[in-house]
Formats: structure tokens, sequence, C-alpha cells
């Protein structure tokens, strides 16, 4: 059978080149020495002067009153949902949206709450004229309609304000709240050269991502108007989210901010090459629309699959199984890297 992939990647020798997501990525050394100097306290006294930093730097940076710090984007979006909604309201969003697909059903778990799932259009967004259709008239058979909750990016697809804007047309036309989980919301703005306040304006509630192409360990934050993070601050607490001295973690985040969302363009061009690459191989189908930022997908052929998944993790570079594949680009692939992940791919079709 296969050897362990985890021990033929570590038996190369080489550096490691973790494809699987951009939330591998490990703190640098200076972002490690700006959590080494963090001051801290307790922050649900709120005395973390690191925390209250972060908060104020992500509300400042997106133009809203308020931001809260949270352990993960998980906890962020629910905590969006249960702000917005009651028990038995109606969130509309794609059915392939992480809030839908990727986060165990916790808003239908915890709050109650009904999805309305639609198909996703070809650059990821929405089609107003079904949400318009989906929304439920005010009659006791159905759920009340309460959330429009959009994604950008959208697996690394920069959905166009264009789009955007259509869909919260329709929101704001029948009363909807407005969420936004932007785990890669700095990918989305970078890609549609627009600037943070663009994107987030429209939106009553935007959700960040620490942890991915930030390059932070941990954490996300949840940013909006003081009344709704108010709220989402108490339900941070019963659900277990309420955390102490972690202006440690905080420390991360604000680095991150400050210092790795520039950077996110190295991402893009970087993915952009190895799909340009990789299109000169034969039978990888590579998928990497004009909308892109930070991800590539293949699918090699049954037959291809493991043995190219071996082959690249004996050059120490780490892809997922199967045959349909995401590769992401981040912060610890630099070009020296990414043209060692390109001969990997090379030289196992020259054999
Ligand atoms: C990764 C991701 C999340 C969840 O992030 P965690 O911090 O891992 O909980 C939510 N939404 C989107 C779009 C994501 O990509």
């Amino acid at each position: 059978m296969y050897q362990n992939m985890e021990s033929v990647i570590a038996s190369s020798n080489l550096p490691v080149l973790d494809l699987r997501s951009d939330t591998v990525t490990k703190p640098t050394a200076a972002m490690r020495e700006a959590m080494h100097q963090a001051e801290v306290g307790d922050d649900i006294y709120g005395e973390d002067p690191s925390i209250n930093k972060l908060e104020e730097y992500a509300a400042n940076l997106l133009g809203k009153e308020s931001a809260l710090f949270l352990p993960s984007s998980t906890m962020s979006n629910l905590l969006a949902m249960l702000a917005h909604t009651s028990r038995g309201d109606e969130i509309i969003l794609g059915a392939d949206y992480h809030i839908n697909a990727h986060e165990a059903g916790g808003s239908s778990i915890v709050g109650g709450t009904f999805p309305c799932q639609l198909p996703l259009a070809d650059d990821g967004g929405l089609d107003p004229a079904l949400i318009e259709a989906a929304i439920k008239p005010d009659d006791s058979h159905y759920p009340p309609s309460r959330v429009l909750s959009l994604e950008n990016t959208v697996s690394g697809q920069a959905v166009p304000m264009a789009r955007i804007n259509s869909c919260l047309d329709v929101a704001d036309k029948h009363g909807l709240k407005k969420h936004l989980d932007g785990a890669r919301f700095f990918n989305a703005i970078n890609k549609l050269g627009i600037a943070p306040t663009d994107l987030a304006a429209r939106f009553d509630t935007i959700n960040i991502c620490l942890s991915k192409g930030l390059g932070a360990p941990v954490g996300a934050v949840l940013v909006g108007d003081a009344k709704t993070i108010k709220k989402a601050r108490r339900d941070r607490k019963f659900l277990g989210g309420g955390m102490r001295q972690a202006g440690i973690l905080a420390a991360a985040g604000l680095f991150a901010f400050q210092n790795n969302i520039e950077r996110l363009q190295e991402d893009h061009d970087r993915a952009a090459k190895l799909a340009a690459a990789l299109r000169q191989l034969p039978n990888l189908n590579v998928t990497h629309q004009d909308n892109q930022t930070n991800m590539v997908f293949i699918n090699p052929t049954e037959q291809d699959a493991e043995p190219l998944r071996a082959h690249l993790a004996a050059r120490g570079i780490n892809i997922a199984g199967g045959t349909d594949v995401r590769m992401v680009i981040h912060l610890e692939i630099d070009d020296d890297g990414l043209e060692r992940i390109i001969d990997g791919f090379s030289s196992y079709f020259q054999n």
C-alpha cells in the first residue's frame, strides 16, 4: 500500500511546500516577536490592550463602529447569524458557501434558523433574480426571510462588485440583514482593486479570517455596528468563545493586518504562474478563472492521482489526494518554492 505521505514528505529533507490550504501557514519570526511583546489582560473584563487594539484597527479598516476578536471564522459567522435572526428565521445563501456547507450546520443547530440554499453563478456570486424569488411573503406557511449571507472570495474567486451590489439591492428592497463571510476578504479587495471600505460599506456584518492567507496562527474578527457587535460579544460567552489573556494571539492578528495584506498580490501572481505552467502539462484539467486569487484546481486522472502525489511528496511538496485537487498559494511559497513545485509536476510527466 501507499506509504504514509507525511513521512515521505518529511524524509525529502527539503523545506515542505504545503499546498493543501492557506491555513497551514505558521507564524514567522517577526510575527512571533510581536506576539512575544504583546501586552495582555483579561479580555472578559475588556482589559486586554492587544485585543482592544486589534478590534479598533479592524473596525477602522472596514469603516465600521466595532469589531470582535474570535477564535475562528466559524464562530464569527455563527455569531453574525445569531445576531441577525430569531428561531425559525430564514437565511438566504449559496448552497456551497462555507456557512451552509462547512460549518457543521451550526446556525441551524444553535440558532434554529432555516437555510434557503441557492446555486452559485460562474463567478461565485448569487443571482439577484433567484434571491428575489426566494424571499418569502408574509404568510404563516413560510419561515420569515431575514438574512442574505454572501461570501467573497468564493473558492478563491473574487466576486465582482456589480454582482454583489445587485444582490444587496434585493436585500435592501426587502429589508433583509446583510452578512459577508469575508474569510478571505483581503484577497477579494486586492483582486477587485478596491478599498476595504468599498466592499464592507453596505454589509451589516463582515467576518474576516486571520489564520488563512494573512498568516496568523489563530483567529477571526467580526466587524459591524456597535449594537450588533455588543450582541455578538454577549453570545460569544455562551458559545464558550470568551478568552482571557488572548492578546498574545490578537498581536499576531494585528501584525498580519499591518504586514500581510499588501503581499497577497504575490500569492495571486504565483497562483497565476502555477496555473499557466500546469496548463502546459497533459491530463491535469487546470481550473484558474480570470477572477481567481490564490487557488489553482486540477483533476489528475484516477491513474495519476496517487503516483503524482507520491512523486511530489518525495520532493517535499504536499498536495491533497484524489482527482479533484485544490492547491492554495500562501506566504510560505516563495519564487524558489514555486519553481520547485512546477519542476515537481513537470518531472512527473516527463517520466
Ligand atoms: C475557512 C473559512 C471559514 C472558517 O474559518 P475557520 O477560522 O477555520 O473557522 C469560513 N468561511 C470561509 C469562506 C472560509 O474559507
